[in-house]
């Protein structure tokens, strides 16, 4: 039986692997437990399933898994968490933003009896401020949507117990904001604060579509409110609508007036883009109903690398 899971996924990151493999060499160093690392290439076009090989090879610790295509970061980890044999698991980024140094001290909470320990940004070294910025901006604004809290300025990095992986992987969404999924399991969940550091090699993988796409995965995954506050917006449209029906009845019979074409032009203009961002609210259910319906697999896995088989 494995006793600890480290599960990563990667997608271009050529760039981090020697300090990835480094810092992870060190942490492992002291650990009582047996453990597996995890690498999942998500559709990279670089060198990365090369260098997951040769560190798989070397290190029968390492078990390398390679997607088809890129399915996204929250889908190759959940290809990573699904491999995974461990009785815990560590969530890592492969770029060494969350220090992997934590785990003893993640591992000693979780002795203390909590199936989650996640890490919590306390800051963020190395991140612009229009990054830090829409985070803070998300993060409040998906905990007053939500049915349940999401810990604020948290990220994939956590501590799961097999339990919770367990929880989590009977969860079949096809949008997966995995984050939230864990914190919607439920059972003893501690933070562990700490210090976001800059990325120690490469780009972010998140550019803003991307990270809109991944806010608007979130927030319908965990609310249904956006299509309330749509019929509200319906309603208060309508009322507004019904006045302005009256008043334009009362100019014409009493005061004789021509109307304008501004007044007309503006209430088309307000009514046409309440009805389209109605419509858009829905569309965002919709496509993503659609999508689940189809019921395909989250992602698919072409080849498994292990250097002798465990
Ligand atoms: N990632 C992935 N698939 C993707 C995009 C990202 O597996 O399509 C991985 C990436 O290699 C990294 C993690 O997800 O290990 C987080 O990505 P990144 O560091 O670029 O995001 P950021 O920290 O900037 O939000
Ligand atoms: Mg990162």
């Amino acid at each position: 039986m494995i006793g600890l899971s480290i599960v990563i996924p990667c997608h271009n990151e050529e760039e981090v692997f020697a300090e990835l493999r480094r810092r992870l060499e060190s942490v492992t160093l002291d650990l009582a437990e047996s453990f597996e690392i995890i690498l999942v290439d998500d559709g990279s076009t670089d060198h990365t399933w090369n260098l997951m090989q040769e560190l798989g090879k070397q290190d029968s610790h390492y078990v390398c898994i390679k997607l088809t295509r890129n399915f996204g970061h929250q889908r190759a980890l959940t290809a990573g968490l699904d491999f995974a044999r461990g009785q815990r698991i560590l969530i890592l980024d492969a770029d060494l933003q969350d220090p992997p140094e934590l785990l003893p001290e993640m591992l000693t909470l979780m002795d203390q009896g909590y199936h989650v320990v996640y890490g919590q940004r306390i800051d963020r070294q190395g991140e612009g401020h229009f990054k830090r910025w829409t985070a803070s901006l998300f993060y409040r604004l998906i905990n007053r949507l939500a049915e349940r809290p999401i810990p604020v300025d948290t990220g994939d990095f956590r501590l799961l117990s097999r339990k919770a992986l367990d929880a989590l992987k009977s969860m079949p969404e096809y949008h997966r904001f995995v984050r939230g999924m864990v914190s919607w399991v439920g059972l003893a969940q501690v933070a562990i604060p700490y210090t976001r550091q800059p990325r120690v090699a490469g780009q972010s993988k998140y550019p803003l579509p991307r990270m809109i796409g991944f806010a608007l995965d979130a927030i319908t995954g965990f609310s249904i409110k956006p299509l309330t506050i749509a019929s509200w917006l319906g309603a208060a449209s309508a009322s507004f609508g019904v006045l302005l029906i009256a008043y334009s009845l009362y100019s014409w019979l009493f005061l004789n007036a021509v109307h304008g074409w501004t007044s007309i032009i503006a209430a088309l203009a307000v009514f046409n883009s309440i009805q389209l961002l109605v419509l858009g609210v829905l569309g965002e259910y919709l496509g993503r109903l659609y999508e689940q319906s189809k019921n395909r697999p989250l992602y698919l896995v072409d080849e498994v690398f292990r250097s002798h088989e465990a």
